[in-house]
Parts: structure tokens; C-alpha cells; sequence
């Protein structure tokens, strides 16, 4: 790991932690489990009966023990925190603390240490302000005679409030101040003696505030309060075309510094062989650091999109990645000289993912992006040949949700999903990542607690362990007697139970919050379940309005959704900006579109929805969503082949994005597969699979090029039984087939959808006993369902995504059913095994 690193202090452990997992010395910093708990609680000793032998008293009894003390030497944002400061620990105690001068060895010491004499001799070592990287971090030390609120910087001053209120019990979960918690405790007491280091140097999440006047004043309160604020800026946007921008009279006099595309000078891909275009880069990037001398990184990312230069220099200078990398290096190298101590900032993304040929300037910092390569490398293989050419520093660039892409909808995009947020933050520690961002957006209904988790995990990874206390203690603060209830809400809606976006869901939804509604009396829990059910309401509007194909209609159920959205933007539920811009083609009338200001649009209000508003909307809402009762399949029931005879083959179709595979091996044989791909696309690197054991340990892996022909795939022998294959074409086009009598089905369960363009005729096994087939699908006209007999069951759905109900009838169960669609999406069995097969003899059914 890179040595910045190395050399900070002894980090505090989260005070989360349970104590048998902490690696730390816990004695560094609480001398008790007892005083953990203390601290955990927040405090107040006295109605605990504990003992707090070292534990700093701050006030009791409404009465302040100690002053809030500046240095004369601080600026006026340190002055600014200190007040902060004073101000929350007097709404928390009900004390009040008065602000004052003084050495700081006495009373609560906010600023930076060096603003105090008296202490830097003692603490002074343990901080490097000189060193970009260690911008952020802060010494919290209690003692007989107060406490210590100490930073390297002002903005770590900010942070060591923040993490000391934090500790007394204090939140801002979300942007809102609806979801900001501030606990009342008569006594307050803290133990603390941690100097803190973030894991990640650079934290941030991106994307999220761009209703400017909506979303970014109480985003920037969120983020400060959470300590997402970071001291080292790394930049890494796309550049190219600002160069030509500030040169422009350059570019035209020399038409030869653009690139070359089909004989012409036409790419904002600049010329990059071309040493005057070197010499404008590095001009580029020693005036933008000369105009903010307080930046310590300047961007020589490519721009985005491909066209990149054709001219024979260029190609000789090697693969996409060695040319972007080799203007990245020029700069550095110049910076090296002319501007000791200074970045540069580029990505591992799209075309110049795949891992260089030359090495890497030491003072070029490489953020890889987990999405988006192209080349067909893993991720694995990316970092380690980008780490291979010397790339110490490195960066991630993860997608934790798209506005656009994901619409706000429960349990869609990683974010929404927080454990998987915690443990891959964890995992990128693990693997040398010093510097996050995560692309993200203004829906914190769905991607608000994968925001909270991520941003604790950035501070210290091994929070990633205690993601469940983390949600405890959002539910217990935010719904305290309704916590039951809205954590069967999050539950409902985590990623990670793959909720379905489908009328039962949103019924769900809304018998969870009437339920959790009734549970308490407490104005603000009230507040944020009523933010949640208008969230309720907005999944409800978007799944109405989508279904519908075109017309009046869908325009009217449209306007339905949007003024719904904007009307209840004060939450920060969902991106409304997002909703209003990026669904232009709804065909918005020009005067409700999103520029026109609310006095002047028809489809913009702010009113405040009412409590009886609220109540009549979940009360509408459960009444209008019908829940489904079903048992799931269960996933671990074993299975044996059918026996059952063969009938007319169906076919898969083609497909895209990843699929799932159950294999059956017979004499220690599986079946050999014909797989072709590149039907949609060539550049993404073909279709990498996996064959994967019972147990999830891979056996083997392998890749089919993506030029349409047909590849055969064989496996060594194995052991006879189950086995897994995945693949991911990356939207490449894939068609996957194996010879008759073969034992191979694909996966259509919860969390492998099978992609239904020209799904035939496939086979799946109705248990003896069904009732019912549950199946989900995600767009439809029309699905057709056949029984052994032939007889067919035609569902043309209304609305969808959405559950598919289909009676069995008494003599159909204990046989292979049939299952074809026109669906251009996804196909799911919930309630039988989720298993298709080209013919009944080759499925597998429960033993
Ligand atoms: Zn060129």
C-alpha cells in the first residue's frame, strides 16, 4: 500500500465495533467494555449505573461544565465550527456553552492544533499538514480538564465536530432535515482517545446535487456532517476537450493538433503523438494549477466517447491505454519539474481500461472504474496490470445508481444495496484503493442508506463488518417504536433481496407503513414514514404510467407522476430534476417543463402534503395493490432428472447481460454447449464464463471471441451432480444451445432472470401439489403458458412489471409445463423450481 498510508498514526477504531472482532489495541483508547458501551450510548452514565472512571462530563443537569474554547489565532472557519460546536452540544444537553479564548488546555479545544501552543507540543507529531494526503485527520481526546477537537486543517476541525457529536448521538442519515436526529440527554458525557485517518484519502459521491436550489443546500449540510467533504481533490473528468477550448486559437491555426478520423482533422481526440499538442497539455495543466494554487490535481482524462486519432504517430505510440497514459506522463513529468507535489489525474475506463505497456509517472494518479471496459479483462486483471506498470496510487470509480437508468425504484442499483456498498468499499481497501468516488444521485428513498453506510465505510473499511449495527441504529433513531415495522420496510426494499418491481411489491410497501404508521406516536418518526410513503406513492405512479404504451393516457398517468414527484422534492426521495429532464420524449407541453419556475407551470407545486394527505395515500394504496401470497421456492432442494419423455425443442432465443446455467453431470461427463456471440456488439471482448461447483468454487473458466461463429464448449470430467455456468457478454448478443437428451436448464429464479427476446417453447416442472405458477415478468404484451395437455393459458398483463398468477389445474401438476412470450425483458418462476429446459426429458425436478 502506497506509503501515505503507512505512516499515519494508530486509526480509531468505529466505536461500533464489536470488541472480539477489533484488531486494535483497545486499550489506546477505552480502558473498559463498560466505558465502550458508555460511549456507544452516548451518554448518560448516571442512568446507566456505570461507572465511567475517565469519561469527561460536558454537562449535567442543564448546566455546562466546561467552555468551548478558540484559539486566538483561528480563522474565522475554525470560529465558525467552534460556535457549531457549542451550539448542538447545547440543544443536546440543554446547557448552554459559552465560546471563548483561552490556551486550550482547559475546556472543549476546537481548531487546528497548531492554533494552541500549549497542547502541539504533545500532539503536534501526530499530524503532517504539509502532506496532501493527510488533509483530513483529527485528534478526539478527553481528559480531566475538557476535551481536545483537534484537526490538521480547518476542514478536519469540521470533521472532529461532526465525529464528536456523532458520538453523543447525533445523525443527518439523510439530506432532509426531516431525517436528522438530535437526542436529548441531560447528562453528556464522552471517552475518547483516537487520532482518526480516513481509509480513503479522496471520498466522494458524485451526481448528487444538481437541482441546484433543491437538492444542493441540504446535500452540502449532509455531506459536511458526514465528513464526505475531502481535503485532497483528486480530478479526473474528462479534459480533452477543454484543452481545445482554452487553445482554441491554436487548434485553428493548426487544424493537424485534432485527431485523425476518416482523413480528416475532426476528433476531439487530440493528435496526442504530436509534441506541440504534448507542449499545450502541459500548458494546459501548469496555468489550471497556477489559478488554484490550493489543487493539488489537474485531469488529463481523455474525453468521452471513442473517435480516437488514426495517424500513424499515434498508433505507434501503442494501445489506447499508452497514448492516454502517455499525455497523462508528459504532464507529470513536466509538473515534476515545474510544479514539485502536484497530480495528475486520469481513469482506467472505456476504451483505455486495459492495463498499458509503459509505465506509469509516480505522480499520475489512476482511478479504474468498475464499469464500462472495454478488451473483455476482469477487473482483477485490469488493476493488477495497471499496478504491474507502477501504478501506486490508484482509484475506483464505482456506479452506486442512476437516476436515469435506475428511476428511483426500490432495491435498483448497487447503492441500494448496502451490505454490497460496505463490502466491496471494504474490498477496495483490501486491494490498495486510496481514493473513491461513487457515481450516484438524489434518491435517497431507495439509495439513501447505502449513501450512510458508504460514507462510514470510507472513513474506516471495517465498519463494512458491523453493517447490520449501522442499521440498527438507523432504525432505533429514526422510527424508535415503529423500528419493527419500517425494518421489514428496508428489508422489502434492500437490493439484496431482489425486491420486483410489481403491484404486490407496492402493495407491500403500503401495509408496512400503515402498520408502522399506527406503531408510533412521535411527530418526527411520523415525518419520515410520511417521506417514505409518498416514495411508496412515487413507485406507484412510475409503474402506472410506464405500462402504458402510448397516447393520452400514458401522457395523463405521466403528469400524474411528475407533479406527484415534484410536489414531494423537499424529501430528497427521488431525483425530481431527473424525472422532469431526462423524460423529455414523454412530451412534456412546453410551458410544465422543468425550466419553467413553479409560479408560471401548472405541473409544479410545493405544497406540503397533510397528515390525513398521507394517511388516505397508504390507506388508498394498500386497498388498490393486491399482495400475492406465495411460499418461494426454496433454492437448496435437491434435484434428479425428470425421466419424463422428450417433446418438440424450444429455444432460448438471444440474449444479453448475464445469465445463469444448471449443468447436470452424468457419468462424470456435462453437456458440451454451442455458444456464439457478438450478435449486438464485437468490441466488448466476447462472452467470459465460468463453470462453477455446487459449492460456488470454480472449476473452470473460459472466453468465446465475439465474431458470430459457433463455438463448442467442452468440460473436463467432474463429479456427477449439479454444477453452475455464468457468463457475462456485456451485452455483446449471445446464443447458448447443447445436443438433445442434454441436462442443462437456464436459471430463472429471483436474481437470474432469463432475457426473453424470442423465447420458445421452453420447459419448466410443476411440482405435484401446486396450486399455482407465480412467475414475474417485466414487460409483456402477451405470455402463454401450456400444460402437459396442451391446453393454454394466454396472460396479457395491464400493468407491469408484475407478478403472473396461473391456476394449475388438479390433473396438471407433477408435469412439464410449457412456457412462450414475446417479452423483449425479463422472465422469472418464483413459487416452482425456476429451472427451463429445451425439452421435459432434459429437466431437472425436485427428488
Ligand atoms: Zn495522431
Amino acid at each position: 500500500m502506497a506509503a501515505f498510508l503507512m505512516i499515519a498514526p494508530t486509526r480509531f477504531r468505529s466505536f461500533l465495533d464489536p470488541v472480539a472482532k477489533t484488531k486494535f489495541h483497545l486499550s489506546e483508547m477505552l480502558s473498559s467494555f463498560t466505558c465502550r458501551q458508555l460511549l456507544v450510548l452516548g451518554l448518560a452514565f448516571c442512568t446507566s449505573g456505570l461507572t465511567a472512571r475517565a469519561a469527561t462530563v460536558l454537562a449535567d443537569g442543564k448546566q455546562a461544565r466546561f467552555k468551548v474554547i478558540v484559539s486566538a489565532a483561528a480563522g474565522t472557519e475554525v470560529a465558525a465550527k467552534a460556535q457549531l460546536l457549542a451550539d448542538h452540544l447545547g440543544r443536546i444537553s440543554g446547557a448552554e456553552f459559552e465560546v471563548a479564548g483561552g490556551s486550550g488546555a482547559k475546556g472543549i479545544a476546537v481548531g487546528v492544533y497548531s492554533e494552541f501552543p500549549a497542547l502541539a507540543a504533545s500532539v503536534a507529531h501526530l499530524f503532517d499538514p504539509d502532506d496532501p494526503f493527510r488533509q483530513d485527520e483529527y485528534l478526539l481526546r478527553s481528559h480531566d480538564d475538557g476535551l481536545y477537537v483537534l484537526g490538521a486543517t480547518p476542514l478536519a476541525v469540521s470533521h472532529a465536530v461532526w465525529d464528536c457529536l456523532h458520538r453523543l448521538g447525533y445523525r443527518r442519515f439523510f439530506p432532509a432535515k426531516t431525517w436528522e436526529i438530535i437526542p436529548r440527554l441531560p447528562q453528556l458525557a464522552l471517552e475518547v482517545d483516537g487520532f482518526v485517518a480516513p481509509d480513503f484519502v479522496f471520498h466522494r459521491f458524485s451526481g448528487i446535487g444538481w437541482d441546484v436550489e433543491n437538492t444542493v443546500p441540504p446535500f452540502k449540510e449532509w455531506a459536511e456532517r458526514n465528513r464526505m467533504t475531502a481535503g485532497f481533490d483528486l480530478v479526473n473528468r474528462h479534459i480533452y476537450q477543454a484543452i481545445v477550448r482554452r487553445f482554441q486559437k491554436e487548434f485553428e491555426q493548426h487544424p493537424e493538433y485534432y485527431g485523425l478520423e476518416n482523413s480528416k482533422r475532426t476528433s476531439h481526440k487530440i493528435c496526442i503523438a504530436n509534441p506541440d499538442v504534448q507542449a499545450l497539455a502541459i500548458r494546459f495543466a501548469s496555468e489550471t494549477l497556477s489559478q488554484k494554487p490550493e489543487v493539488e490535481t489537474v485531469s488529463m482524462e481523455p474525453s468521452d466517447g471513442f473517435r480516437w486519432c488514426e495517424c500513424a504517430e499515434c498508433a505507434a505510440l501503442g494501445s489506447v491505454s499508452d497514448r492516454a497514459l502517455t499525455l497523462a506522463n508528459v504532464t507529470a513529468r513536466a509538473l515534476q519539474k515545474k510544479q514539485p507535489g502536484k497530480f495528475v489525474g486520469m481513469l482506467a475506463y472505456a476504451m483505455h481500461a486495459p492495463p498499458p505497456s509503459i509505465r506509469v509517472e509516480t505522480n499520475v494518479i489512476v482511478t479504474l472504474a468498475t464499469r464500462y471496459a472495454t478488451g473483455g479483462h476482469s477487473f482483477d486483471e485490469i488493476r493488477d496490470g495497471w499496478q504491474a506498470k507502477g501504478a501506486s496510487r490508484l482509484g475506483i470509480y464505482d456506479y452506486l445508481g442512476l437516476s436515469h437508468v435506475h428511476k428511483n425504484l426500490p432495491g435498483r442499483g448497487k447503492g441500494a444495496n448496502p451490505e454490497w456498498v460496505a463490502s466491496s468499499i471494504a474490498e477496495f481497501h483490501e486491494d490498495g484503493f486510496a481514493f473513491y468516488n461513487g457515481e450516484s444521485c438524489d434518491s435517497w428513498g431507495s439509495l439513501g442508506l447505502g449513501h450512510y453506510v458508504g460514507i462510514r465505510c470510507l472513513w474506516d473499511a471495517d465498519e463494512a463488518e458491523n453493517v447490520s449495527d449501522l442499521m440498527d441504529d438507523f432504525l432505533s433513531k429514526c422510527f424508535g417504536s415503529a423500528q419493527t415495522e419500517m425494518r421489514a420496510f428496508y428489508q422489502l426494499i434492500d437490493g439484496k433481496n431482489d425486491p420486483l418491481l410489481s403491484e404486490d411489491l407496492v402493495g407491500r410497501m403500503y401495509r408496512i407503513l400503515g402498520a408502522a404508521r399506527k406503531a408510533t406516536t412521535d411527530r418526527d418518526a411520523l415525518a419520515r414514514i410520511g417521506d417514505l410513503a409518498l416514495y411508496t406513492r412515487y413507485v406507484e405512479l412510475y409503474r402506472a404510467y410506464s405500462s402504458i404504451p402510448a397516447g393520452d393516457q400514458r401522457l395523463q398517468a405521466f403528469e400524474a407522476y411528475l407533479r406527484h414527484a415534484y410536489r414531494m422534492r423537499k424529501t430528497g426521495m427521488v431525483d425530481v430534476k431527473s424525472a422532469f429532464v431526462r423524460n423529455r420524449r414523454e412530451g412534456i407541453p412546453p410551458d410544465c417543463q422543468w425550466r419553467v419556475p413553479e409560479a408560471e407551470n401548472p405541473w409544479k407545486s410545493s405544497e406540503l402534503f397533510s397528515d390525513q394527505e398521507i394517511d388516505a395515500i397508504v390507506e388508498q394504496g394498500a386497498a388498490n395493490n393486491v399482495v400475492v401470497e406465495f411460499r418461494p421456492f426454496d433454492p437448496t432442494t435437491r434435484l434428479a432428472p425428470s425421466g419424463l419423455p422428450s417433446a418438440k425443442r424450444g429455444t432460448f432465443g438471444e440474449r444479453r447481460g448475464p445469465h445463469q446455467f444448471l449443468l447436470w453431470a452424468t457419468n462424470g461427463l456435462l453437456p458440451q454447449l454451442t455458444m456464439s456471440t457478438g450478435h449486438l456488439s464485437t468490441n466488448r471482448g466476447g462472452v467470459r464464463w465460468e463453470l462453477l461447483k455446487a459449492d460456488g468454487k470454480v472449476l473452470q473458466s473460459g472466453v468465446v471471441p465475439p465474431n458470430r461463429a459457433k463455438h463448442t464448449v467442452t468440460f473436463k470430467a467432474t463429479t456427477d451432480g449439479p454444477h453452475r455456468l455464468r457468463y457475462e457478454d456485456q451485452g455483446a448478443g449471445t446464443q447458448i444451445s447443447w445436443p438433445p437428451g442434454s441436462t442443462a436448464l437456464g436459471l430463472a429464479d429471483r436474481r437470474h432472470y432469463q432475457y426473453g427476446i424470442g423465447l420458445r417453447g421452453l420447459y419448466f416442472y410443476v411440482p405435484k401439489g401446486s396450486k399455482q405458477i407465480v412467475a414475474w415478468v417485466s414487460s409483456v404484451s402477451r405470455l402463454t403458458f401450456s400444460d402437459a395437455s396442451g391446453r393454454t393459458k394466454k396472460c396479457e398483463l395491464s400493468t407491469w412489471p408484475n407478478l403472473v398468477v396461473v391456476d394449475v389445474k388438479e390433473d396438471q401438476d407433477g408435469q412439464a409445463w410449457s412456457v412462450a412470450s414475446n417479452v423483449n425483458g425479463q422472465f422469472m418462476l418464483l413459487n416452482i423450481p425456476p429451472y427451463l429446459a429445451l425439452s421435459p426429458d432434459e429437466l431437472l425436478v425436485p427428488r
